[in-house]
């Protein structure tokens, strides 16, 4: 499988903070997003960069990155070429941040740039992986708060792999980290699963979720139910095997048909052939569920093939911590472990 070029990160690493933000229709929120974000990163006094992706707007959200880049030598803007939706957009500005470290955060200010410094902090202890928390949700009807918390509990029980329940994409990662997510070639994007696929030293931060600053959500019912999608098929083949479970279940319903067959056939003198009919019925379904559960085994095997992650992720070796290999641009790597 051909790794896609555009999506290998950038070479030269000069910059130690690079803030992300996907931009749909976002008009609104920029002139706060950029001056806040701004503001806290030049209260951190170390050199940074402020990419905003325009997710194929249809308002005037890229003439105004566009003017704001113009006067403001920090900000990076990245345009695609259609709506592409936030994890696709989100994945973009990654593969386009040049930072040390990379913020990942929402255009519409529900989570707080404020939360930079505390994640840098912990960063600097030596975690990989920042995320924030999310503690309450504030300004949000109770039907999204509903769905969010169910989609939270459900994927982390069936996915293959812990995801922080209450954790969205507001997160701050080191650049051996970027570069891990970046080198996944899979086409399907759940970028939060992604990241807590990649493991390392990951650590959460609370907070409460903002309601939207302005506009309204760019994520209707529709998007919602196929990120769930996204996020289920992505994480987990579960649904594939969900013919063998049935399968095993109607074995178990034949057996006890057939019993009653029998006992009819003996005990009530049935009608001639409705007990062969039964019996083949039961059974015969069955075999059908269990041959397409076997299919979906395997169909869930080449699927897992088919995203060609990397086996495994490396944290570090003896050699390097004894300064063989280091990487001088990491902070030293002695923050407890997760
Ligand atoms: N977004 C995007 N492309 C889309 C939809 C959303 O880039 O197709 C961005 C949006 O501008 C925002 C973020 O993704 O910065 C999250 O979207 P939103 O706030 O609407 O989602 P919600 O917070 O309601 O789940
Ligand atoms: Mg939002």
């Amino acid at each position: 499988m051909t790794k896609p070029t555009e999506m290998t990160g950038q070479a030269a690493n000069t910059l130690s903070l690079s803030v992300v933000v996907p931009c749909f229709n976002e008009e609104e929120s920029l002139p706060e997003l950029h001056s806040r974000l701004t503001a806290v990163c030049e209260s951190l006094g170390r050199p940074y960069e402020l990419v905003l992706v325009d997710d194929g707007s249809r308002d005037r959200t890229w003439e105004i990155i566009a003017a704001r880049a113009a006067a403001d030598p920090h900000l990076h803007g990245v345009r695609l070429a259609r709506n592409h939706g936030h994890q696709l957009a989100l994945t973009a500005g990654l593969a386009a941040a040049r930072g040390e470290r990379v913020m990942m955060l929402d255009a519409d200010l529900q989570d707080p740039p404020e939360l930079l410094p505390q994640m840098m902090a912990e960063m600097d202890r030596g975690y990989d992986v920042v995320y924030g928390k999310r503690v309450r949700r504030e300004g949000e009807t109770a039907f999204k708060k509903t769905t969010a918390s169910l989609f939270y509990r459900i994927i982390n029980r069936l996915a293959d792999v812990d995801i922080p329940v209450d954790v969205g994409d507001f997160r701050l990662v080191n650049r051996r980290v970027l570069d891990a997510f970046l080198a996944m070639p899979e086409r399907t994007r759940f970028v939060r699963g992604m990241f807590a696929w990649l493991g390392h030293r990951q650590i959460g931060v609370d907070y409460i979720r903002q309601p939207r600053n302005f506009g309204e959500s760019k994520y209707p019912l529709k998007h919602m139910i196929r990120f769930a999608g996204d996020a289920l098929t992505g994480f987990s083949v579960a649904p594939l095997r969900l013919a063998t479970w049935l399968a095993y279940a109607s074995l178990v319903i034949a057996a006890a048909v057939g019993i009653y067959v029998l006992w009819s056939l003996i005990a009530l003198q049935t009608v001639q052939g409705w007990a062969s009919i039964l019996l083949a019925v039961a059974f015969f379904s069955g075999i059908q569920l269990l041959t397409l559960g076997i299919i979906g085994e395997y169909l869930g095997r080449l699927y897992i093939e088919s995203k060609g992650r990397p086996l495994f992720l490396v944290a570090e070796t003896t050699a390097e911590a004894a300064g063989a290999h280091g990487d001088p641009t990491e902070p030293p790597a002695n923050g407890p472990s997760q």
